[in-house]
C-alpha cells in the first residue's frame, strides 16, 4: 500500500510498504479522507516530539472497514466509520482518576499514517474510539472527530455550562482564526457565546465573520476592538495561535473573574510571564487543555452526526497523495484552514 512519510522537515515521500493484517480485536480501514492539521504542520516544518521521523503521518481520518480482526463485534467489512488515533489505557492511575486524556499510557496505542492508503486501528480505538459514520456526513467532515474533540475537551474545561455571571450575554474572545481557533468559534456560537476573533490574516478574519464571530480585528486593533465589544473584558479568552506574546498578553484581555484558556502549544520548555496583580487581584482563572477524554469524543460526534456544527467551510481544498506537499507549502503561507489529503480525488 502507498502511504506518505515525512522524511525530514520539508521533505514528504511516497512509500510503498507492506499493508497490514488486523491481529485480534483489530480493524483495518481504508482511508477515504484524512485531513492536515496544525500538528502535521509543525512537524513538516520542524520535526515534532511526538511524531518521529523518519515516519508516517496523519491522524484525523475516516474510512471503509477493509477487514475485522478476530473478535471484533461492533464492525464488519464494508462499513463506513470515523475514528480518532489514540485510547487510554483503562488502567493507569490517572485513567483511575477519569483523566483519561492524561493517561501515561495513551500515546502506546496512537496510529499515525492517516496519509496512506490503509491504516490498522488498535483494539483500545476500535473498542473505546470508533464509531459508525452516518451517511448523511461526508467522510470529509467525519474526518474532523479528532481536531473536534480537542476542542470539544478545552471548551469542557471552560466549564460554560456553570454559574455564568454574563447570563446568555456571555463573551469571548479568541486569538488565532486557524482550524482550532475556527473550532472553537463553531463551538461557542453553537452555545449562543457571543464571539470576537483577532487573527493576522484577512482572508481568515473573513472566513470568521462568515461563521458567526461578531467583531474580528487584527492583533494591533485588539485592545479597541475589544474595549468596544466587551468594555470590561471577555468572559473567555482562548489563545489558538501557540505563540508566546499572545499566551503572554492573553489574561489583559479578560474581565474580573474571566476565565483564560491557553489551547496553542508552544515550543518546548518556552518560559511565559505574566503579571500576577491581574490573576491575583481579579481572580483570572488561567487554564490549558491537552488530548481529549473518550466521553470528549462521544460529543464530537454527537456533534458531527447530528450536524449541529458545519464543518465544511474549513476544507480548502482536496490533494491527492503524491500532491500532499502543495497543501503543505499553502498551510505555511498561511493559506487554506485544512486540506483533505486522499488516495482519489
Ligand atoms: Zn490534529
Ligand atoms: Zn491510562
Amino acid at each position: 500500500m502507498k502511504q506518505l512519510w515525512l522524511a525530514a522537515p520539508g521533505r514528504i515521500d511516497l512509500r510503498e510498504v507492506p499493508l497490514p493484517s488486523p491481529g485480534n480485536g483489530e480493524l483495518l480501514l481504508k482511508i477515504k479522507a484524512s485531513l492536515t492539521c496544525g500538528t502535521d504542520l509543525k512537524a513538516y516544518l520542524r520535526g515534532h516530539n511526538l511524531i518521529p521521523m523518519p515516519g508516517p503521518f496523519g491522524h484525523e481520518f475516516s474510512g471503509v472497514v477493509a477487514k475485522a480482526g478476530k473478535g471484533v463485534k461492533k464492525f464488519r467489512e464494508g462499513d463506513e466509520v470515523m475514528a480518532v488515533h489514540t485510547a487510554p489505557c483503562l488502567k493507569c492511575p490517572y485513567c483511575k482518576k477519569g483523566l483519561y486524556n492524561l493517561c501515561m499510557n495513551i500515546m502506546d496505542s496512537k496510529v499515525l499514517g492517516a496519509f496512506g492508503q490503509y491504516i490498522l486501528l488498535p483494539r483500545r480505538i476500535v473498542l473505546l474510539n470508533t464509531f459508525k459514520k452516518p451517511k448523511t456526513l461526508s467522510f470529509e467532515e467525519a474526518a474532523f472527530l479528532e481536531p473536534l474533540s480537542c476542542v470539544v475537551h478545552g471548551m469542557g474545561r471552560l466549564d460554560l455550562n456553570g454559574p455564568a455571571p454574563g447570563g446568555k450575554d456571555e463573551t469571548a474572545l479568541i486569538f488565532g482564526a486557524g482550524p482550532i481557533g475556527l473550532l472553537h468559534l463553531l463551538l461557542l456560537r453553537a452555545r449562543g457565546v457571543r464571539v470576537a476573533v483577532c487573527a493576522l490574516e484577512s482572508s481568515r478574519l473573513k472566513l470568521s465573520k462568515q461563521l458567526g464571530a461578531e467583531v474580528f480585528f487584527k492583533p494591533e486593533q485588539a485592545r479597541e476592538g475589544l474595549s468596544r465589544f466587551a468594555p470590561l473584558g471577555a468572559d473567555y479568552v482562548i489563545e489558538c495561535t501557540g505563540r508566546k506574546e499572545v499566551w503572554e498578553s492573553a489574561p489583559e484581555y479578560a474581565r474580573r473573574g474571566g476565565k483564560i484558556m491557553l489551547f496553542g502549544g508552544l515550543k518546548k520548555g518556552s518560559p511565559v510571564v505574566f503579571s500576577s496583580d491581574r490573576i491575583h487581584y481579579d481572580e483570572l482563572a488561567l487554564m490549558a487543555s491537552f488530548h481529549f477524554c473518550p466521553e470528549d469524543v462521544k460529543k464530537a460526534y454527537r456533534l458531527l452526526a447530528g450536524r449541529k456544527l458545519d464543518v465544511s467551510p474549513l476544507i480548502s481544498g482536496k490533494y491527492r497523495l503524491q500532491e500532499a506537499e502543495k497543501a503543505f507549502k499553502k498551510l505555511s503561507l498561511g493559506k487554506g484552514i485544512k486540506y483533505v489529503i486522499k488516495d482519489q480525488k
